[in-house]
């Protein structure tokens, strides 16, 4: 910094102008010729310039640690006093100085202890000086050829603190990458790598090594993919869409699926000053509960099959594809029965059974069945081919698929569960052009193929929603009827053919709706056994007509018609027992019309309880005999009491073979001590017939037709009266 040339100059400084701050030992006279005098003189001002001109304070000293020359900066800097700190001043006494004046924070011995090693040795050093003021001077100490030093004096107190912040800002962004859950990298404008936090080699089970800075983006990408982590990708398609996202100013997110299983959300950002961050988000578990979460919204949880919303999603998109498409509503028939006698979760289990069938009938790949609660389901067949009403198509055939797969037992431990399926099947586009109206046309069919004996399927027809409408609008006026006692009992007699005596009437049923008038019950018992109200109706008929027959003459009976379905309830003895007890009608005046279907039931309960009612005295009447299975095996499961022989026999009995039938039950019935009775007797001819062939009782129009209770009583009572008067 200072050769031997300026310094041979320096020492020859000999005069500093007096209003100079820069201070310097006056040289004597030197006797040199005037030319090189004045020469000198003029270095000595440039030289005097450049010091004072300095941004640094300077001090010179000589060998005998004495001063030469300072600028004015170095006397400001230790606030100095000018005065004081001429040339030729010793070293020790500006420092002793310096602490008179209360700017120093050690001694002046302290201070020259720590200095003098460096100018005994002549050795080049730089320190730091606190100040009292806190102020820190550094102070740069170089010697001289000749003996003494330089000292440049600079106060960095700015600069430190500058420092210092920097540095705690630095401490601050290191805890918060090290501390971060998510894996960060940060890019330079140039794609280089300059930031990279331990998260991110963790989330890797990489090492630094394998990603050290300065590494471009595409290197980086490179190497996750050499080191198996990410699955084969375009890396040069990667990086130009990272890159037009981040110039755009946008964000870029990506899922990575590893390949140990785990994703991770990958988020770059740009920075302001170019570059970007990315961010690395193991997402393994959320990604799993959003799966999951997408995966309810869409799927039904017991059976696995989608549900109504992602049907309809399907069914939505297939339509938009315009192809053909056959539409199925399935619903399970006696599926209420399986779940009342075996439970709830014997039910789920069936329903899980009949899904995993359904979807076996399923022949195309691209079909879907779906659940859409309870034991609704519904299928879209694609493509059907010669599907339709007429000729055996693709729809047809599998609803035949599923009716007989679905017939079939389902075997559980030790249970065999029968259910049946009844399907309606709406085509599109014939039937209908959008969802709505083809799940709603296939409800239709359904409807009807349930109203038509169940586990049979109906492809939907024009006009089948006029029928479903007044199907719909009868069973919502019925519920109510119960209620606003619109319903009646009429009684019709029944006579002993050989003593020609009333022996009891039967109750008839009837509905007088405000709206539809009379309705007779072949029109509405149908409907309310489907819809479950022939439980509560049947125990009202039964009621009633004990209520009734109380007031008759003793010994005659009272028939009362009751259905499968109200035997099968459960609640039926108690019922019976309890319009007995309530009317005070003894048990063998009572008779019950059960018809074969009741017989034909497969479990025992039913049997169990005409059994138990029979204990009671109570007699079971099976009617309308000959209309129906009539398999005379049914009565050998179950004794009846009477059989009723139907009213379309007795109308026909003209016919030689009718009246062949005629005769063989009523013999039949003699032999087995079962009572025959005849229906629907309308003619003398008709009567002659039966008591000619030994039949013991007659019911119809000829003896009288179905009457009021008051009117049938007038009629019970005159009978008894002219019985006994005869
Ligand atoms: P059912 O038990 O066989 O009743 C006899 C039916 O024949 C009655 O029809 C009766 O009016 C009719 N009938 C009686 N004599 C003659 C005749 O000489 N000629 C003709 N053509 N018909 C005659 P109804 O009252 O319309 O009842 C029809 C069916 O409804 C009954 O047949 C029975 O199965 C059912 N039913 C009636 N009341 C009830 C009830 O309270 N509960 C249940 N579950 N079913 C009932
Ligand atoms: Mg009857
Ligand atoms: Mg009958």
């Amino acid at each position: 910094m200072f050769d031997h040339g300026l310094q041979a100059r320096l020492m020859s400084v000999t005069h500093v102008k007096a209003d100079s701050p820069v201070r310097g030992r006056r040289a004597k006279g030197t006797g040199l010729p005037r030319r090189i005098e004045d020469e000198l003189r003029k270095q000595d001002d440039r030289f005097s310039a450049a010091v004072e001109n300095m941004s640094h304070g300077l001090g010179m000293f000589d060998a005998d640690e004495r001063m030469i020359i300072c600028n004015s900066n170095y006397i400001s800097i230790f606030c100095l006093d000018a005065e004081i700190v001429q040339p030729g001043i010793r070293f020790f006494d500006i420092l002793q100085h310096s602490v008179d004046i209360g700017v120093a924070s050690h001694s002046a011995e302290e201070l020259y202890a720590i200095r003098k090693p460096y100018i005994d040795q002549a050795k080049p050093s730089t320190y730091e000086e606190t100040l009292s003021d806190g102020r820190i001077i550094n102070i740069s100490h170089r010697p001289l050829a000749s003996g003494g030093w330089v000292s440049i004096y600079e106060d960095i107190t700015e600069q430190r603190r500058a420092e210092q912040a920097l540095k705690e800002q630095h401490r601050r962004f290191d805890a918060a990458l090290a501390n971060m859950s998510q894996g960060l990298l940060m890019y330079d404008a140039d794609s280089r790598l300059i930031v990279r936090n331990e998260r991110f080699l963790e989330l890797y089970h990489v090492t630094p090594a394998d990603f050290p800075l300065g590494m471009s983006h595409h290197d980086t990408l490179e190497q996750l993919v050499r080191l198996g982590i990410y699955a084969e990708i375009d890396i040069d398609s990667e990086i130009s869409k990272t890159t037009a996202c981040l110039h755009a100013g946008e964000m870029r997110s990506t899922y990575r699926h590893l390949a140990d299983g785990r994703t991770l959300l990958v988020v770059r950002r740009p920075m302001s000053g170019g570059g970007w961050v990315a961010t690395f988000d193991d997402v393994t578990e959320r990604r799993r509960v959003e799966e999951r979460m997408t995966h309810l919204a869409h799927y039904d949880t017991l059976t696995n099959l989608p549900n109504r919303s992602m049907f309809r999603e399907r069914l939505d998109q297939a339509l938009g594809e315009a192809t053909d498409l056959a539409i199925f509503s399935l619903d399970l028939d006696r599926f209420k029965a399986v779940n009342d006698t075996w439970g709830h979760p014997a039910g789920d289990w069936l329903l899980k059974c009949v899904a995993e069938r359904l979807q076996r009938c399923l022949r195309n790949e691209t079909d879907v069945v779906a659940r859409f609660g309870g034991d609704e389901f519904v299928i879209i067949q694609f493509n059907p081919k010669g599907a339709g009403p007429k000729g055996a198509g693709d729809a047809e055939k599998l609803a035949k698929r599923i009716v007989d797969i679905i017939g079939r037992p389902f075997r559980d431990k030790s249970r065999d569960m029968h259910v049946g399926i009844s399907l309606g099947i709406a085509l599109f586009p014939d039937d209908g052009r959008d969802a709505d109206t083809l799940l709603k046309n296939a409800d239709m069919a359904l409807y009807r193929a349930k109203s038509e004996g169940r586990n049979v399927y109906r492809f939907f027809e024009p006009g089948m929603d006029a029928i479903v409408r007044a199907r719909r609008a009868l069973e919502t006026d019925l519920e109510a009827a119960l209620s606003r006692r619109e319903f009646e009992l009429d009684f019709q007699p029944i006579m002993n053919i050989a003593s020609s005596e009333i022996v009891g009437a039967e109750a008839l049923m009837r509905w007088r709706s405000p709206i539809r008038g009379l309705v007779p019950p072949d029109d509405f018992i149908p409907v309310a056994e489907e819809i479950g109200l022939i439980v509560p109706l049947g125990e009202w008929a039964l009621r009633k007509a004990c209520t009734v027959a109380a007031g008759w003459p003793r010994g005659l009976r009272i028939a009362v018609n009751v259905s499968a379905v109200q035997i099968k309830s459960g609640t039926f003895a108690r019922s019976v027992i309890s319009a007995l007890a309530f009317s005070g009608v003894p048990a063998d005046r009572l008779e019950l019309e059960i018809t074969e279907t009741v017989l034909m039931d497969e479990s025992d309960t039913v049997l169990k309880t005409l059994r138990q009612l029979r204990d009671l005295g109570i007699r079971i009447a099976l009617d309308d005999f000959g209309t129906g299975y009539s398999s005379l095996g049914y009565l050998r499961r179950f004794p009846v009491d009477k059989i009723k022989i139907d009213r379309s026999f007795i109308r026909d009995i003209d016919n030689r073979d009718t009246a062949a039938i005629v005769r063989t039950v009523i013999g039949l019935g003699a032999q087995l001590g079962i009572t025959v009775t005849a229906e629907g007797v309308e003619t003398e001819a008709q009567l002659e017939f039966l008591r000619k062939e030994g039949c013991v009782e007659a019911q119809g129009y000829l003896i009288g037709v179905p009457s009021k209770a008051a009117d049938i009583q007038r009629l019970l009572k005159a009978s008894v009266a002219l019985s006994h008067s005869g």
